[in-house]
């Protein structure tokens, strides 16, 4: 599938999360890191321990609050939640607007006051009088001041147009910014009604739904009860049994239903659905049409805000901030917590991610009747459900955590993440602490139900022969930088980075070339500390092919090949 047919899942740009130490000193765990995930991939994380995979994880999830950057998720629409940080964000417009003009007047004017201050260095002549030494020195020191503060004001102007274009693109830089906020406002009101549309669908749906379930119940309910006797009485089972009990419970349930009455109230609901489908429609074509007047406004009245907002490159990058999907950042915790089900995590350790006094039934129900209000009849059918599709069985249901394996254990880690059928998981070492024949179990079911499901997978290890077969595209991490990010193949042909390449050549393997040594290919020191990690490039201390430029300039992340990334001077054509 090429890059353009692939549905966005999840965008990450210039994501940071540091955590304060002391006064003044940060650990960087995660820096500028910028990636998309599309829906159905199985994304790759590697690195050594403390490279930063699992809090950039934990960071999407917005377990813990990003430092700065955006993390913004289409999984779900605008419409879909309604979050309440985009009415506030166009309210604030404006103001984008006018500090980002504030603070480059105010830099501009520091700028006069250093040139002016120059202009009177220039009189005094270092090597003269002490006097003159001393007052060279004075105005030197005052001046680099005034230059390091004019920079912060215009990297706070930056800052502010950057933050409106998030909501506008481009359109934070024209003079109208009242009447585009006023459309996007206009748009916004649609969104919200169509919002309550959806609201209202989902409810009848779900009516809908269940109506149908239960009329197939009710006809089919005596021929599985005759077939699950019939196969106990040829091979008895404790398994039988308890479907056969589960069995008879709904055919107490829907004993006294009436299936001519349930199929003219689903006649009904049917229509009631048209018509919320349609109104749904209907506002949002209306909330397009003023977006799309807001938009005719694009490369009109442009104001010279700073020295760049003229050039068309700087307006198509503000363009690119544009954010159609959802900032998870800017959600409250009510509008996260229906988010959530989408995205769930499933951690390294089975054993310590159960509760050992729950059973097996109750530790997945648990978040079915958190976040829906399935009745505890459905709950225990859907349970049992998940434990057949992770390969338990449903006598499992009652089992406590210490009576299973570690794999068995993982297994209802999984059925757990996935009961709320999200889109996106993150896989957090999820089999470094398996055997390798349960590995590969595990992989293998992971495998399956991605492919039945299109789930997403964020897969963190550091294991390198797991993602080359399990991952789709590969990220390689370094103290909370990115290196490398290619496809699987293209990573393992056709390495790069000189990081990358020493974590191939530490694989363990069975030694051909008996010529070469083992230190030949371990990777030599130790990994610096995040709180003060060295200038230049992070790996420059433990890189054998460390240049000068290394020491002081960080390198970007380039696109060497095509969708093949990498941050090296070594591919950098103007070193
Ligand atoms: S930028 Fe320099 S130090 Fe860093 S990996 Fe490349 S060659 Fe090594």
């Amino acid at each position: 599938m090429s890059e353009n047919n692939k549905k966005l899942l999840i965008s990450t740009r210039k994501l940071k999360k540091y955590f304060p130490v002391k006064k003044g000193v940060n650990l960087k765990a995660v820096n500028d890191v910028s990636l998309k995930i599309y829906e159905g991939e199985k994304f790759g994380v590697v690195g050594e321990s403390g490279c930063g995979k699992s809090t950039l994880g934990r960071v999407i999830l917005q377990l813990y609050p990003q430092t700065s950057g955006s993390c913004v998720y289409y999984g779900k629409s605008i419409q879909e939640l309604n979050p309440k940080y985009i009415q506030k964000e166009i309210n604030h417009l404006k103001a984008y607007q006018s500090n980002a003009i504030k603070y480059y007047q105010d830099s501009l004017n520091l700028d006069n006051k250093a040139k002016a201050l120059n202009d009177k260095r220039k009189e005094l002549d270092p090597d003269g009088s002490s006097n003159d030494a001393k007052k060279y020195d004075k105005i030197s020191r005052e001046i680099a001041k005034i230059e390091f503060d004019s920079k912060e004001l215009k990297k706070n102007a930056s800052r502010q147009l950057r933050e409106g274009s998030r909501t506008v693109g481009s359109l934070i830089l024209c003079e109208n910014i009242e009447e585009i906020a006023h459309l996007f406002t206009l748009a916004e009101q649609e969104v919200e009604k169509a919002h309550e549309c959806l609201v209202k669908y989902k409810d009848v749906k779900n009516k809908f739904d269940e109506n149908n379930v239960t009329i197939h119940q009710k006809i089919n309910i005596s021929q599985w009860i005759l077939e699950i006797e019939e196969k106990d009485a040829k091979e008895p089972s404790d398994e039988n049994k308890q479907r056969l009990h589960d069995l008879k419970q709904i055919k107490k349930r829907v004993e006294n239903v009436n299936i001519d009455q349930l199929t003219n109230e689903n006649n009904e609901l049917e229509l009631e659905l048209k018509k919320l489908s349609d109104k749904i429609q209907k506002h949002h074509e209306i909330e397009m049409s003023y977006c799309d007047k807001a938009f005719s406004f694009r490369g009109k009245n442009i104001l010279n805000i700073t020295e760049r907002t003229m050039d068309p490159a700087y307006q198509k990058k503000l363009d690119d901030n544009y954010e159609t999907g959802l900032n998870l950042n800017k959600l409250t915790k009510e509008e996260m917590r229906v988010i959530r089900s989408d995205m769930q995590m499933i951690f390294q350790d089975p054993a310590a991610s159960l509760d050992p006094r729950q059973t097996v039934g109750k530790a997945i129900e648990e978040a079915l009747a958190i976040n829906t209000d399935m009745k505890p009849q459905l709950r225990r059918e859907k349970t049992m459900d998940l434990l057949g599709k992770v390969g338990l069985k449903r006598e499992h249901y009652y089992s406590y955590p210490h009576a299973l394996s570690g794999g068995q254990k993982q297994r209802v880690g999984i059925a757990r993440a996935i009961a709320l059928e999200p889109s996106f998981i993150i896989l957090d070492e999820a089999v470094s602490a398996l055997d390798v024949s349960v590995q590969a179990q595990i992989l293998q079911l992971l495998n399956n139900l991605s492919q039945e499901k299109n789930l997403t997978y964020f897969f963190i290890t550091h294991d390198l022969g797991v993602v080359k077969h399990f991952c789709d595209r590969i990220m390689v991490m370094y103290l909370g930088n990115v290196c490398e990010m290619a496809s699987s193949d293209e990573l393992f042909h056709h390495t790069l980075h000189p990081y990358t390449q020493s974590l191939l050549d530490a694989v363990p393997r069975l030694r051909v070339d008996e010529t070469k040594k083992l230190e030949d290919d371990v990777l030599q020191g130790e990994v610096p500390s995040p709180i003060n990690p060295p200038n230049g490039c992070p790996f420059h201390t433990r890189c054998k092919k460390c240049m000068t430029v290394c020491q002081h300039k960080r390198p970007e992340l380039m696109e060497v090949f095509p969708n093949h990334f990498v941050a090296c001077h070594l591919f950098n054509k103007e070193n």
